[in-house]
């Protein structure tokens, strides 16, 4: 059985009933049977689709932003600003997959060579409950329109979005069976990627996660592209416009209660700037209010669940007693429901959790530098590198930062890191590997196919 619980009151919303192994073989088949005719479809057919999806979208955006919340504690805003993203990855995709994925003309000797994308069947995506409609349609719009065919295992606690975004593709007039959601339980994954119908596997969530399907995976030589966690620095330099790079930080810090895995979580702050970046931080970070996700008053509602709540505030204290310092914050509220309140812990340094591990929630840790050289080494003293961001008025010298310095998948200046349709977004390092959106994503699950003709 999976269970949704709303974390604003820890009770449970909906049981789910899982499918059994026999189930999930029946929609693998009907998935790869799909295949046959959507794979020969024209690109204007399933571009009317998948601008379809985007109008199912918006215009039925209240009941899917309501869902999410409930599902999973997101403020109600950035549930109706998910759902509009969702729709613009459709629009984007319905646009430009033709152009991303015609055919490439290489001059040889041959009377005429060429690349040519060809789909590769069906494409597994385990996904988690962070973003729980954003992360399906990142993998499904530039999936579908490439000519796959894709399979959802959603997380366990958002089993209500992902019927919902199954019911999307088929209220769009998508082909019944060119998406599927399976609900089961991570431990019957394994099942679902052994089967050989499946072709491929994307994985968004954590590092364990990800280190046990790309095992399995490689072990059948099935291609996998993994968006794990990450542990983003932001650096502070000395000529920074503080104010607006407290602000900034403040809000990718506080982004989905702190759960995101582009949020900024470790703040790197030079010496000479670092008291009065504090002061602002902490004035800021003060300002916002924890509370009911559905009262658009509140910028953070619960975590996720009291586990994940709990797990958080472990790595708080076994930071404060490797020797940081809470400064806002860092007590678990006398409160039913899942609430973290925005902590900041100071004094971090490398060694501790909140400087080595992800910390998926509502905590910023601040850090000092004693120059602009030791600001981006410890910027890069991370297992992660999934995205950064760099704060300084001298943008040419931001711009080679960025570029040459920091470690990481997508590089920010003077904003906060955000993923975008138009760029590709993924990571290095423990972070993962393989990109998402932009033309790069839609050529993940391609076969990259030569033709040479004498
Ligand atoms: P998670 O526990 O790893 O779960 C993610 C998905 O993987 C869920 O569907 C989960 O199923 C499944 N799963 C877990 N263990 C598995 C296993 N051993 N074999 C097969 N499937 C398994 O992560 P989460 O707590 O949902 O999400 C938070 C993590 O995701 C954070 O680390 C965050 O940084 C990362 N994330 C990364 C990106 C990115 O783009 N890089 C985006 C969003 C989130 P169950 O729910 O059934 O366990």
């Amino acid at each position: 059985m999976l269970t949704s619980i709303n974390p604003v009151n820890n009770l449970p919303v909906k049981n789910y009933s899982e499918y059994t192994g026999e189930d999930c073989d029946k929609i693998i088949s009907l998935v790869d049977d799909s295949f046959e005719k959507w794979k020969v479809e024209s690109f204007a057919y399933r571009s009317g689709l998948m601008r379809n999806a985007a109008k199912v979208l918006r215009s039925n955006s209240e009941d899917y932003s309501l869902l999410m919340t409930i599902e999973m504690g997101k403020p109600i805003a950035q549930s109706r600003s998910e759902v509009e993203k969702c729709a613009w990855v459709c629009e984007y995709y319905a646009e430009n997959a033709e152009k991303f994925l015609n055919d490439e003309i290489i001059k040889t000797e041959a009377s005429k060579s060429f690349v040519t994308y060809r789909p590769l069947g069906v494409i597994l995506a385990v996904m988690p409950w962070n973003f729980p409609f954003w992360q399906v349609f990142r993998f499904a719009a530039p999936n579908l329109m490439a000519g796959n065919t894709g399979l959802l295992k959603h997380a366990s606690n958002v089993s209500g979005c992902a019927l919902a975004i199954e019911d999307i593709f088929r209220k769009a007039g998508f082909p019944k069976d060119v998406f599927r959601s399976l609900l089961i339980s991570s431990k019957n994954v394994k099942g679902v990627i052994s089967n050989p119908k499946v072709k491929a596997v994307t994985l968004t969530g954590s590092v364990p996660a990800g280190q046990s399907v790309a095992a399995l995976a490689g072990s059948l030589i099935k291609k996998t592209v993994l968006e794990l966690g990450g542990s983003d620095p932001y650096v502070i330099l000395e000529d920074a416009d503080l104010e607006m790079a407290a602000k900034s930080c403040v809000t990718s810090r506080l982004i989905n209660a702190g759960q995101s895995c582009i949020a900024a979580k470790r703040f790197i702050i030079v010496e000479s700037v670092y008291d009065e970046f504090e002061k602002l931080y902490l004035e800021f970070m003060s300002k916002k209010k924890m509370g009911d996700p559905l009262d658009e008053k509140n910028d953070l509602g619960p975590q996720a669940s009291i586990q994940l709540r709990n797990e958080l505030h472990d790595q708080v204290m076994r930071s404060v007693k490797q020797g940081a310092e809470i400064i806002l914050g860092g007590a678990i509220p006398k409160i039913d429901g899942a609430f973290y309140p925005p902590t900041i812990l100071r004094n971090v340094k490398p060694g501790m959790a909140a400087f080595d591990e992800e910390l998926f929630g509502p905590v910023a840790a601040l850090i000092k530098a004693k120059n602009e050289d030791d600001a981006i080494d410890l910027a890069n003293r991370s297992i992660f590198g999934l995205g950064a961001a760099i704060f300084t008025k001298d943008v040419k010298k931001g711009e080679q930062i960025a570029k040459e310095k920091l470690d990481a998948g997508c590089c920010f200046v003077n904003d906060f890191v955000k993923s975008d349709p138009r760029l590709p977004f993924g990571g290095i390092k423990e972070s993962g590997y393989g990109r998402e959106l932009s033309p790069f994503g839609i050529k993940e699950f391609v076969n990259i196919k030569t033709v040479y003709v004498k």
